[in-house]
């Protein structure tokens, strides 16, 4: 090995600069050439690709969205589309490809793999719903973004004593809403994972109101409902006054907490010394802490688990 590439593709994610620059130096503390792809498989398939030297990572650390920015690419997905990658990697003398990114990401650097061409993908995303690791990176700076946004708008709620529904990003996986609803002290979360009561919760907030609570807030999974059709719900039921606040793209950007800069820098690192090692095709994680890597074809069979009885005790705490 020793030429390798990087590339962010998919949803943008708060880390992401800090898992290229692990990416980069990484390989150049190791002695390889590395080479930076623009726009994601976009970028690949054009050939926009240059070297990235250790000051092209330099003074990124701390700095949100992707340097080598990201795309959608539908060609990609294709055969022929992939074999026009391969080729620009080997035009290139690449031999070993980092891919950063979600879950269809890693599906096209699964293709790549079958092709023969070895990948390592990289859990970036702030949806945390990557299978074979317990966080990935973004996680933790949207969640401190929505645990900010949930602080405020309780500060209104609190002095017009009202209902508000938050709607928080992830697509199909809870796990945003229920880390952000847990911390932020909401009364009711609402997650794909779980099948909500609506008698149970119209049931809290009517309590809530009875012992004088000056506001209530609910936390409402994208991949579940919008928060407008959610206050539909409640309002079909009941003649509490509810507001919506849909948080939206905000949850994707800020610079990255130090958890999540840790966890790129480790991941990123990791994933050049499996390059390395000559394992293509696995997919790097951390649980209880540790780094891991799997398959990446059995990490994309797998499915990712929401903490049960995290929401489980989230339920207890809002009585
Ligand atoms: P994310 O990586 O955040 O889940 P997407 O699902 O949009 O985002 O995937 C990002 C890109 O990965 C797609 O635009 C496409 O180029 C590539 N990709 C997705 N699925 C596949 C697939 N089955 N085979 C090859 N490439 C794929």
């Amino acid at each position: 090995m020793k030429r390798i590439g990087v590339l962010t593709s998919g949803g943008d994610a708060p880390g992401m600069n800090a898992a290229i620059r692990a990416v980069v130096r990484k390989g150049i503390f190791h002695n390889l050439e590395v080479f930076g792809i623009y726009q994601g498989y976009t970028g690949l398939i054009n050939g926009h690709i240059e070297k990235l030297e250790l000051g092209s990572v330099g003074d990124i650390v701390h700095r949100g969205g992707t340097i080598l920015r990201s795309a959608r690419c539908p060609e990609f997905k294709t055969p022929e589309g992939q074999q026009k990658g391969v080729e620009q990697l080997r035009k290139h003398g690449i031999d070993g490809l980092v891919v950063i990114g979600g879950d269809g990401s890693y599906r096209g650097a699964k293709a790549l793999t079958e092709l023969g061409f070895p990948c390592i993908g990289v859990p970036g995303t702030i949806d945390n719903d990557i299978p074979g690791t317990e966080f990935t990176i973004g996680f933790d700076t949207a969640l401190n973004t929505v645990i900010d946004a949930i602080d405020k708008i309780r500060d209104t709620a609190s002095s017009h004593e009202r209902t508000f529904i938050i709607e928080v990003m992830g697509r199909d996986a809870g796990d945003l809403a229920l880390w952000a609803g847990l911390a932020g002290g909401a009364e009711t979360i609402v997650i794909p994972e779980e099948p909500f009561n609506m008698d149970e919760i119209i049931e809290r907030l009517k309590n809530g109101q009875k012992r004088d609570k000056k506001h209530s807030i609910i936390v409402v999974a994208e991949g579940v409902m919008s928060g407008t059709e959610f206050a539909k719900l409640i309002q079909k039921e009941c003649d509490i006054e509810v507001r919506v606040s849909v948080l939206g793209h905000i949850q994707r950007g800020g610079s990255p907490t130090a958890t999540d800069r840790v966890l790129a820098s480790r991941l990123g690192a990791r994933a050049v010394e499996l390059l390395i090692e000559g394992k293509g095709g696995r997919a790097v994680g951390i649980e209880k802490n540790q780094l891991v890597d799997y398959d990446i074809i059995e990490a994309l069979g797998r499915k990712h688990q929401l903490d049960l009885n995290m929401y489980k005790l989230s339920k207890e705490l809002s009585i």
